[in-house]
């Protein structure tokens, strides 16, 4: 994958207190979640897989769009936001940060504002906070 996991500011590795660790695997379920105990990010390949292989059946406006999509692309773009989306979780978690509403609303705006920039090329988004 070229620059997929790409579109983290720069800056917040440095500014974290603690890490956050993200783990991909099997979870033998569809599924992505903080774990509020072991304070941690959890993205199952059940899951991810659904949008690599379910995508081409989505009916709507988005088929139009998906339709000429780059499947890497679309596969990348999914998990990065679910990938933000859970991290927003943890990240209320983590650091007790107040919500106003919804905490799905606020954790989809927080997914889509890290993403916002993205797919400009060459922009890293995670690399340079990738460990292990
Ligand atoms: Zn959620």
């Amino acid at each position: 994958m070229s620059c997929g996991l790409c579109a983290f500011p720069s800056t917040w590795g440095s500014e974290l207190p603690q890490d956050i660790p993200v783990t991909f695997r099997d979870c033998g379920m569809v599924n992505a979640f903080w774990d509020t105990d072991a304070k941690a990010l959890t993205l199952c390949y059940e899951f991810i897989q659904i949008y690599n292989t379910g995508y081409e059946e989505v009916m709507g406006e988005e088929s139009v769009f998906l339709a000429g999509a780059d499947r890497d692309m679309v596969l990348t773009g999914t998990t990065l936001f679910i990938m933000m989306h859970e991290l927003g979780h943890g990240f209320i978690d983590r650091f007790a940060l107040p919500v106003t509403g919804r905490e799905e609303d606020a954790v989809d705006q927080f997914a889509a504002l890290m993403l916002i920039d993205a797919d400009e090329k060459g922009t890293p988004v995670l690399e340079p906070h990738l460990s292990g």
